[in-house]
């Protein structure tokens, strides 16, 4: 008996952060391994952010925050949005919280009564699934093919729905895929979702800004979802800031309150410091604030996809539209049997093998991809240069 609730008890860990510890060790152990693990860019903060963070500091005041955000930075959320997407909102529809992990938990927890279903598409980002036990909701999950672009097509999400369908959550740009919904796109999900008024759309936009091909677009520009779409977004990929934690979320005025409600009485409003650092960003001309990074990460995108081509085709690489990861499929890999005898039952073991080989990946079991690895790119190209040829190497050698 150790005392935790079922509910915690039942949670898994993030699968990521546990491989993290495993090349610290390893590479504290001397072995040289390339990580292409984690989802954070390797890139500096801008120079504005950090700059106006510390102006923060130096100003000497640090009162508690409004729990939604302080109001310059709420409204220059809306006005991006409004001016960028032309999305129908105010400040009244912004909640700032400390990152957007948070702002999906707020979201799904205010809207989510037991057991009301939320419709997943596979793969998915790995928190959505224990975020939707936490808010005591059932997660279905809607398996979809590279054919589709691992994008929910209008006949799947019509076979899924039901009475009991609360909420639907989309990741575009896509955490682990990279693909991106193009308008037609969403207008055909919400020409299916139009039979189901209960049904809000939870659109993860955390990729927004790391586009490769075409233009971001949000659920929440399509009319008819534009009242019953929650948007959530932040600062820790395009503006390299995970550490600070921040997002956002970006709601209907009375689902936004309910949400600052909930974070009122959890953590309150997010960090004053970031918050007035963020600003600043938003307040750059964002062209040029990201230019240097999109250029890297197209650069890293484009030798990997042509490497991979040309020496491991049978993993049949997805082109990402947006973020950075490949999603791989390794299923011709399973099965097979390492030099030591041991068979690769499945991609958790492929990954530990590959570990040991020098490349460290993470398995696609977590992001509902078990024939897949997810490959992350935030790493510099002189790095993956080096390491892909231990990919090959090792893959070549399973028989
Ligand atoms: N959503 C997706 C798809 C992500 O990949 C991540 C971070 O990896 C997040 C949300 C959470 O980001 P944050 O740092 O803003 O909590």
């Amino acid at each position: 008996m150790t005392g935790v609730a079922q509910r915690v008890a039942e949670l898994s860990e993030a699968q990521t952060l546990g491989m993290a510890q495993r090349v610290r060790e390893l590479r504290a152990a001397g072995k040289p391994i390339l990580s292409l693990l984690l989802g954070e860019p390797d890139f500096p903060v801008p120079e504005p952010i950090r700059a106006a963070a510390i102006a923060a500091i130096q100003e000497g005041h640090a009162p508690y925050p409004p729990v939604p955000g302080i109001a310059p930075l709420r409204e220059a959320i809306a006005s991006y949005y409004h001016r960028t997407y032309g999305v129908p909102c105010s400040v009244e529809w912004v909640v700032v919280s400390n990152g957007s992990k948070q702002a999906i938990f707020n979201a799904l927890f205010s809207l989510i009564e037991p057991g009301e279903e939320v419709i997943v598409p596979a793969p998915y980002w790995v928190s959505y699934l224990p975020l939707v036990h936490l808010a005591q909701g059932k997660p279905i999950i809607v398996p979809t093919t590279q054919a589709e672009g691992y994008k929910l097509t209008p006949e799947k999400l019509a076979r899924y729905l039901s009475p009991r369908t609360k909420a639907l959550i989309l990741c575009s740009p896509s955490n682990p895929t990279g693909s991106c919904y193009t308008r037609p796109e969403l207008e055909a999900l919400a020409e299916v979702l139009s039979a189901y008024p209960q049904v809000w759309v939870i659109s993860d936009e955390i990729y927004e800004l790391i586009r490769y091909e075409g233009q971001h677009v949000s659920p929440a520009q399509i009319p008819s979802l534009a009242e019953r779409t929650v948007i959530c977004n932040g600062f820790s990929k395009a503006f390299a800031m995970p550490g600070w934690r921040l997002g956002y979320a970006l709601a209907p005025p009375k689902l936004a309150a309910a949400m600052a409600k909930v974070q009122g009485q959890t953590s309150s409003g997010a960090n004053l410091i970031a918050q007035k650092a963020a600003l600043a960003g938003l307040q750059s001309d964002l062209t040029q604030l990201l230019a240097p990074m999109l250029q890297a990460f197209r650069e890293r995108r484009d030798y990997i996809y042509t490497y991979l081509k040309a020496y491991l085709p049978q993993t049949e690489p997805y082109l990402p539209e947006g973020a950075f990861y490949f999603l791989l499929n390794v299923s011709s890999f399973l099965g097979k049997v390492t030099p030591t005898g041991e068979i690769i039952a499945d991609a958790d073991v492929l990954t530990e093998y590959l570990l040991i080989h020098g490349v460290a990946l993470v398995s696609g079991t977590a992001f509902g991809a078990p024939q897949h690895l997810r490959l992350s790119y935030a790493v510099s190209l002189n790095e993956i240069k080096a390491g892909l040829p231990r990919m090959v190497e090792a893959l070549r050698a399973l028989v």
